[in-house]
């Protein structure tokens, strides 16, 4: 096939026409590219997508829906600067103790 789509074709599979509306699904592969993995915070089910980079620094990346979600950056003062949720940082830290996350020496 020698046309140039502009968009891959997914009115047949509307879920994932969906996601990539909402651009997750690509950003997804990207950060799973990157290592990182989405995890869930266990208070308030706020997905976030961390990588474990060494064994002290852990890597978190919030989306804005993750932020508007959670309570704890939902409640911060204007201008605050966005810290973490300390729950979702209970999650992260099992997640990493259960190997669920992606370590960068490994490739
Ligand atoms: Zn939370």
């Amino acid at each position: 096939m020698s046309t140039w789509a502009k968009a891959p074709d997914l009115a047949d599979r509307p879920h994932q026409r969906d996601a990539v509306r909402e651009g997750t699904v690509a950003d997804r592969d990207a950060y799973l590219r990157d290592g990182l993995r989405p995890v869930q915070c266990e208070q308030c089910a706020t997905t976030v997508l961390a990588k474990k980079n060494s064994p002290q620094h852990t890597s978190v990346q919030w989306s804005a829906e993750s932020t508007q979600q959670c309570a704890v950056f939902a409640s911060r003062a204007p201008g605050e600067p966005a810290e973490s949720c300390p729950d979702l940082r209970r999650s992260i830290a099992a997640a990493a103790d259960e190997g669920r996350l992606d370590t960068s020496d490994r490739s």
